[in-house]
């Protein structure tokens, strides 16, 4: 089978505001919107790129060397109303276009977070069946298997195993606080209020507040995202 090859067309780079599936978009809007612990900083239509918090420390130092205007905001967050701490769990580039992408180019390329790594992969889905963005290299191309995609992808398979993997650590993390009481998020609150109690909150990187409690050492931290 043919390997994967990018057009470099750069659709995917200017125009960052996700085009998700309406199955996931349905989804989050029943369970993202003060439904569940984790809540949606915003809405279904404005949402791009979700990148991770160490991803966005990288990113905001960039764009300060390279005097670029990136905006770069808080996407998903716990709320635990016992300390009225909002703990993040990953920022979005709140820019139509990314703000790194120059004639063309990448200008971040060694350092872009694992979402544009697995592109045009969404998900490998570790339970489930894989997603693909719209993408015209990908057009007229199927797969039988998963051992296909890796073959076809190379890199991009292995970013977005990662991505996955990522995602399931965190959502184990968040059960495991709840579990042992260590937060307390609010359930079924109306989400503008909900909006509200996170925007006046103590604001903290999701990673830096489980080594902040003790509940993973920065190495743990380091093996998962590296
Ligand atoms: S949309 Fe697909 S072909 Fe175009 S730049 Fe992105 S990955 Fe490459
Ligand atoms: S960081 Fe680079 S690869 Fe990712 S969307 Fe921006 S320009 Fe594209």
């Amino acid at each position: 089978m043919a390997k994967f090859s990018c057009l470099k067309c750069g659709v995917c780079c200017a125009n960052i505001r996700q085009k998700i599936e309406s199955d996931d978009s349905d989804f989050i809007k029943a369970n993202l919107f003060g439904n569940s612990p984790i809540v949606q900083l915003v809405s279904v239509e404005d949402m791009s790129l979700p990148i991770w918090p160490w991803e966005a420390e990288i990113l905001r130092k960039k764009a300060e060397e390279l005097k670029v205007k990136a905006d770069i905001k808080p996407f998903r967050t716990v709320f635990d109303i016992n300390k009225n701490k909002s703990l993040i769990l990953s920022y979005f580039m709140d820019h139509d276009s990314c703000p790194f992408l120059k004639e063309n180019q990448c200008i971040v390329y060694n350092h872009r977070p694992l979402v544009c790594r697995q592109f045009p992969i969404q998900t490998i889905g570790l339970e489930k069946s894989p997603v693909f963005a719209k993408c015209p290299a990908l057009d007229n191309t199927s797969f039988v298997n998963k051992e296909e995609i890796n073959d076809f992808f190379g890199e991009s398979y292995h970013s977005a195993v990662k991505n996955d993997s990522i995602i399931e650590w965190q959502n184990k993390k968040i059960i495991e606080l709840i579990k042992n009481k260590i937060i307390r998020p609010v359930k079924s609150y109306p989400y503008n209020f909900l909006l509200k109690r996170v925007e006046n909150s103590e604001k903290v990187d999701f990673t830096d507040f489980l080594v902040e409690e003790n509940i993973s050492a920065e190495r743990e931290i380091e093996k998962i995202i590296k």
